[in-house]
């Protein structure tokens, strides 16, 4: 079968950058796999591909058509290619995290003709056997399709072992550069992963659904052998390990870096981790092997907050850890989330009290956003909290990233974006080790960041994203100075945050 895959746009009304997103790994690592087992798949990304689809047909001669549908912000580009293609009678296959959520209305509003969920490597292959051979589609487990209409699943499927897949195949990407970022002054940077999943059960986390709470870990040969392509035929310099629970046996730390050493390869990285994972000797180790810069989640303080999300971290163990990251001089960023449902004053207070408590290097502060097929959505849409958009139409024009809502706290909107943007300041003014980066502060590598994305992408894309940031930057400023007597209130003194981590 000829399979022509699609990683989607994002919504001219709401997107943001285009390098934001990295490479479409989950699309790409589709592809490969398929045509590792006997189909021709190609692979356009639609943030740099804007080839007329007429043409692309012509080109690609497609027998099906898949689409990696990844946020509610890819919605219309993807409504958009799922209309084209079953007009002119080539089958729709849509995938991805938030197809994964949303099946049974893509399938009712005649955007697919499946709708893969979960991971969709063997899905998909087992789909394209059966469309190449004749055979019910409907008998392959793992995905939605139409009954008269109404939506039906054909059934779990168990994940797939990860030493199947293979390295992904770089080649199907015209140019890789094109994806490179630059994090904490480190550049060339791409993500990649080397496990899936989480055994967390944070309730406002969709992947205790995707993942169903199971982590399993890539081969390191294939890892590496990704790696070394990469910085042999494209020049990387950095990796940013995007796995949600990073190194978290000390096997698996350790044929990390047996390999990394057996093959030579030069290169520094970063990982996202859990609180209570890493030792001080293991830090020590990550460091010696390359690794800058370790993202550690909290999300909510002690008390009300965490009893809510369950994110269950070993509080105690958080301020010893960054400790011990500094005196090795790993870069940490610590996230929290703010504005859960039911939050109250106080608890603004704790969470801002409780941060004032640690000392990373940088600290992030993110506004929830209500995530289909997670606990805390269900209890918030029984609560009465929040609508849930009706139609494919209603759910791509809304925009919750970067979102104050409302209906969930009584706290005034303002209180929310003076707190975070006291943070985001801060931590945009924090100095660097000389050792690595001369002392800048992260102001001039977020300015860096910025440019380079302005360079990437559309025209769309770049003029949306400069107003992004322009928006972005003046509502953390703005926020901060216009607003002294909402920083005294949380005790968020200019001293306090002027002063580097
Ligand atoms: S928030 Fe992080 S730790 Fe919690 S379930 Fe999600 S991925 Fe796992």
């Amino acid at each position: 079968m000829r399979v022509l895959l699609f990683n989607a746009n994002f919504n001219a009304e709401t997107l943001t950058y285009a390098r934001m997103s990295g490479l479409p790994l989950g699309v790409m690592s589709i592809a490969t796999y398929l045509n590792k087992n006997g189909h021709e798949a190609f692979f356009v990304d639609r943030f740099y591909d804007s080839t007329p689809l007429d043409e692309l047909t012509l080109r690609y001669s497609p027998d099906v058509v898949g689409i990696a549908l990844m946020s509610d912000t890819m919605l219309l580009d993807t409504m958009r290619l799922g209309e084209y293609f079953r007009d002119n009678g080539v089958p729709v296959v849509i995938g991805g995290t938030h197809a994964s959520i949303i099946p049974e209305m893509l399938i009712r509003e005649e955007k697919a003709d499946y709708v893969v969920i979960g991971e969709g490597e063997q899905t998909w292959l087992e789909l394209a056997d059966a469309l190449r051979d004749g055979a019910d589609p409907r008998k392959v487990p793992g995905l939605y399709y139409s009954d008269g209409g109404e939506p039906v699943f054909s059934g779990q499927r168990e994940h797939i072992d990860l030493s199947a897949l293979g390295p992904t195949d770089f080649t199907l990407v015209p140019d890789v550069s094109r994806y490179f970022q630059s994090v904490y002054f480190y550049d060339k940077m791409l993500y990649l992963y080397m496990s899936k999943g989480c055994t967390g059960t944070c309730r406002f986390c969709f992947n205790p659904y995707f993942h169903r709470c199971q982590r399993r870990v890539r081969p390191v040969e294939h890892l590496f052998g990704e790696i070394e392509y990469l910085i042999r035929e494209c020049g990387l310099k950095t990796v940013y390990f995007a796995d949600e629970l990073w190194g978290l046996t000390r096997s698996e730390r350790e044929s990390f870096y047996a390999e990394k050493k057996r093959r030579g390869l030069d290169f520094v990285w970063g990982c996202q981790t859990r609180i209570g994972v890493l030792k001080r000797d293991d830090i020590k180790e990550m460091h010696e092997n390359g690794c800058r810069w370790i993202m550690f989640g909290v999300e909510a303080p002690p008390g009300k907050l965490e009893k809510l999300v369950d994110k269950r971290i070993p509080y105690n163990l958080i301020q010893p850890t960054l400790l011990d990251c500094r005196a090795v001089g790993m870069i940490t960023n610590i996230s929290f989330i703010i504005n859960y449902p039911f939050t109250e004053e106080q608890d603004l207070r704790d969470t801002v009290s409780f941060a004032k408590t640690l000392t990373p290097t940088y600290i992030s502060f993110h506004y929830y956003v209500p995530l289909e097929k997670s606990e805390l959505y269900d209890i918030i849409v029984e609560n009465g909290m929040y609508k849930p958009p009706e139609t494919l139409d209603e759910m791509s024009r809304r925009f919750l990233w970067e979102t104050v809502i409302p209906e969930f706290s009584d706290v005034p909107e303002i209180d929310f974006r003076v707190v975070r943007g006291s943070f985001q300041l801060k931590s945009l003014l924090t100095r660097t080790p000389r050792s690595y980066s001369g002392g800048k502060s992260f102001i001039v590598e977020a300015v860096k960041s910025v440019l380079l994305n302005l360079g990437a992408g559309t025209f769309r894309t770049r003029v949306t994203g400069f107003f992004y940031t322009a928006k972005y930057f003046f509502d953390t400023v703005g926020s901060v100075l216009l607003h002294p007597r909402i920083r005294k209130k949380y005790g968020l003194e200019i001293g306090y945050i002027l002063r580097s981590a």
